[in-house]
């Protein structure tokens, strides 16, 4: 069945051919959306008929929020650890091993039954595509139920046993780094788009530059696509090994060099900034105008997760972006639609041109500006539209 969505008082396709700036702005405009993808786009007054319209009253309508970098299968919560934090405790990543205790310990219902929320929570702020890491696990049986339950809700999953180095293997980096780039990963591969890790040598619990190249060089073996966390806690290899390896993304980049930057320059690998983070461990920020003026593509994702930020919100992220991190309004909102899709190397999602999928999100405002504007009011959803 056909849709005509009408009554969109703007409309961001995201593309420059049918729209100016960098959102490709429509006013006053309608879309056709048939066998779930965009069919038509343009003014309301030139709009085809359809089987059937909904009209969104003056609303403006944008891509569904590409949720890139999310954490969304684990047991417990570490409220008392963030309260911790904000008394003045420094994080080091440590508090990952209490989420591993409490996700070993959970049961696949328990599991499920939380993930289902937590998407359902993202969708209902506008995100349409959500990426999801394993890495609460951290054994073999433990990380291939991960990615199992994940890929139930998404396609775009994420082998993460190199998140940390579990408890049991204290001392021992490279016999549990011999496990994940053997038996884990054999395990996990069949349920995983992606292979990522932890590079980050300032923490005492992560990964360094040659653990990190040996757990993605294995990984891309065995037919998964790259994605790093690098440069998060401090200055690092992550970024530079992401950009060599052909990563499509490198996540958090909150300590880059000049050379970092300029590495991110010339290659294609997408800079996922993940400012709930900042906000919720009370770190400095991103610095998203100097990659934006470096010609980096930059995306925003919130990195939803039981410890650095438990936060299912892109809406917030853009706010963040806007207030904290140097963006226009225009290109956080690019940032966490468009560049979010190039982050997971997708064309079917974060733009409206006829072809894409048809994943909307609408906002109970006129004009995706409210979303910088109007921080911490839930104005964006998903539109749901009949099959
Ligand atoms: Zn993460």
């Amino acid at each position: 069945m056909s849709t005509l969505v009408t009554g969109i008082g703007e409309l961001a396709t995201n593309d420059e051919s049918l729209g100016p700036g960098p959102l490709g702005l429509l006013t006053d405009a309608a879309l056709v959306v048939d066998g779930g993808a965009v069919a038509w786009v343009g003014p309301a007054s030139a709009a085809p008929p359809a089987d059937r319209c909904e009209d969104v009253g003056g609303r403006a309508v944008l891509p569904g929020f590409v949720d890139s970098h999310t954490h969304l299968v684990f047991g417990g919560d570490r409220a008392a650890e963030f309260e911790a934090r904000m008394s003045g405790q420094p994080y080091d990543g440590g508090g990952i091993a209490a989420t591993v205790a409490a996700t070993r310990d959970a049961g696949d219902d328990a599991l499920r039954e939380r993930l289902r929320g937590l998407v359902a929570e993202l969708r209902a702020q506008g995100s349409t595509t959500v990426e999801i890491k394993s890495g609460y696990g951290l054994s073999v049986a433990d990380e291939e139920r991960t990615l199992r339950l994940a890929r139930e809700v998404t396609t775009e999953t994420t082998f993460l046993g190199a998140h940390v180095v579990p408890p049991e293997y204290a001392g021992r980096v490279d016999e549990y780094v011999a496990l994940v780039t053997g038996p884990m990963l054999a395990a996990c591969a069949p349920h995983a788009r992606w292979v990522d890790v932890f590079c980050e040598p300032a923490s005492p619990h992560a990964f360094d530059g040659d653990a990190s190249r040996a757990v993605l060089e294995a990984g891309r073996a065995a037919g998964l696509d790259v994605r790093v966390h690098g440069n998060q806690l401090g200055p690092g290899p992550g970024v530079r090994l992401a950009v060599e390896l052909g990563a499509a993304s490198v996540d958090h980049c909150t300590h880059l060099t000049a050379t970092d930057v300029d590495a991110l320059a010339a290659g294609d690998t997408v800079a996922t900034l993940l400012p709930g983070v900042e906000f919720s461990t009370r770190q400095p920020y991103p610095d998203a105008r100097r990659l934006l003026d470096a010609g980096v593509t930059v995306a925003l994702a919130t990195d939803c997760n039981p410890g650095t930020c438990f936060s299912s919100s892109l809406p917030l992220c853009i706010a963040l972006a806007v207030r904290e991190m140097g963006m226009t309004p225009a290109e956080a909102v690019r940032a966490a639609t468009a560049g979010a899709a190039a982050a997971l190397r997708r064309t079917d999602i974060g733009h409206l041109a006829v072809g894409a999928r048809a994943d909307l999100a609408v906002l109970d405002a006129p004009s995706y500006r409210h979303l910088a504007y109007r921080p911490g009011v839930p104005l964006a959803r998903a539109l749901e539209l009949p099959a």
